[in-house]
Order: C-alpha cells, then structure tokens, then sequence
C-alpha cells in the first residue's frame, strides 16, 4: 500500500494562499511518488483548489461533511456535494470536531458510513487526551472510539477507509508522540481490525499517525510497520515542509 500523507489546512488561508500553496505542492509531488499526497482545504476554496491541482495526482479532500443527502440542514454540506467539487477524501471525527464541537462518535459513524455510501474515502480520526493517556485509559479510549466510530462497517468497506490516530496532546503542540508511543497504538488498532474482520482486510487499511508530525520527525515515524501515513496540520500550510515529509516517506 502506498502511504499517505495527507495535509490538513483546518481554518486556514485565503483563496489566493489557499491556490499558491496546492500549486506548490502540485509543482513538487511529481518527486514523490512512493507516495499518495492528499491536501484539504477550508470548504470553501475546494473547487479553487482542485483548478489548481488538476493533473497533479495530488488528492482532495473536505474536512468534514453532514451525514444526510440533501435537505432542510442550515450551513452542512453532503457527501455528494463534495464529490461534486472534486474530493476523493473526507476527514472525519478529528479531534478538534469532537472536543470544540461536541462530535459524538455516532454523529462520526453516520458520516462514515454516508461518506462511503457516496464514494468518498473517510478518514477517520481516533485519539486519546493527555488526562486519559495519564490514567491509563489510552488502549480503552481508542477501542471505544474505534467500535463506535466504525460500527456497522462491512469488510468490503472497510478496505476502503483510513483511520488516523492523533493523540489530542500532540495535535498542533509542538509535542510529537515517540515513534514506539504512536507503533503502540497503532498495532492496537491493528489488533482490532483483526478481530473484527480478519489478517487480509486488516492489512489493507491505512492508519495514519497525525501530532506535530515535520519534516524532521516523518522518517522515524514512517518507519514503523504500522504506521501507513501522516495526517499534518500546522506543517501542512508550507509546501517545502509538506513535500519534505512526503519524501520521509
Ligand atoms: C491535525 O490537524 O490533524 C494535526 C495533526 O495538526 P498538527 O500537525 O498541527 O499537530
């Protein structure tokens, strides 16, 4: 499986910076190859972004969707409509929905499963605070947010997700996971694929680690065998930056 490194803007840039730096990682990524690159930019400036991207190879991707189709749902947006603006990806259930916005993981789980519905490829994001990282409580956290996330997930569907795990500690704090800490973690969500549905659908799926995650730091986590990918934030709004964990990888 090919990784992937996926740059998250978050509420980030205008259009024109928005454009200037897709065409500064479309302009590098002909350089990365034993890679997938995934950008997501602030909803609004999608279609502006997939001008600038076309014929990059460079993915698209929204960093949230609403569950239904169409409808009485002031300010959401479907699945279908981002599709229709050129995203292949939807991020999922990041940490910054769940802990500022009050995302539940069933409010997760229904997007996941109209994300796959429509053909977008869901990443889903799971990730323990420091308090419960500090109790103990990591492994549990991340099952239950796993179980209730993904529930009602099929085999079949479940190829075709990504899951990210971003500690909430290390989520644009400058306090990246060791790369044993985030392995750890990682192999657990292995785990629970493989309990779920078995070694070869387990195999498949990408898990991607997300926390601080720079061009310094990509390699030693990329190096581990479970981790699939990097889901980048702040290092994500510099093209030099993003391409340089592109080629960590
Ligand atoms: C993120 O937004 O998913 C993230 C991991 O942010 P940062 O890389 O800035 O920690």
């Amino acid at each position: 499986m090919l990784p992937l490194i996926a740059g998250n803007w978050k509420m980030n840039t205008d259009r024109a910076s928005a454009v200037a730096l897709a065409k500064g990682v479309a302009g590098g990524a002909a350089l990365h190859k034993q890679v997938e690159l995934l950008v997501c930019p602030p909803a609004v400036y999608l279609s502006s972004v997939a001008e600038a991207l076309a014929g990059s190879g460079v993915a698209l991707g929204a960093q949230n969707m609403y569950h239904e189709a169409n409808g009485a749902f002031t300010g959401e947006l479907s699945a279908a409509m981002l599709k229709d603006v050129g995203c292949q990806y939807v991020i999922l259930g990041h940490s910054e929905r769940r802990h500022i916005l009050g995302e539940t993981d069933a409010a997760v789980n229904k997007k996941t499963l109209a994300s796959l519905a429509a053909g977008l490829v869901p990443i889903v994001c799971v990730g323990e605070l420091l308090a419960e990282r500090e109790a103990g409580q990591t492994a549990a956290v991340i099952r239950r947010q796993f179980e209730g996330s993904l529930a009602g997930i099929s085999a079949e569907e479940i190829e075709k997700i990504v899951i990210a795990y971003e500690p909430v500690w290390a989520i644009g704090t400058g306090k990246v996971a060791t790369p044993e800490q985030a392995e750890e973690v990682h192999a657990d969500l292995r785990k629970l694929l493989i309990e779920r549905y078995n070694e070869r659908f387990a195999a498949t799926v990408r898990i991607l680690y997300g926390g601080s995650v720079k061009a310094s730091n990509a390699g030693e986590l990329l190096a581990q065998p479970n981790i699939n990918g990097a889901l980048v934030g702040g290092a994500s709004l510099k093209a030099e930056e993003f391409l340089g964990i592109a080629a960590a990888g």
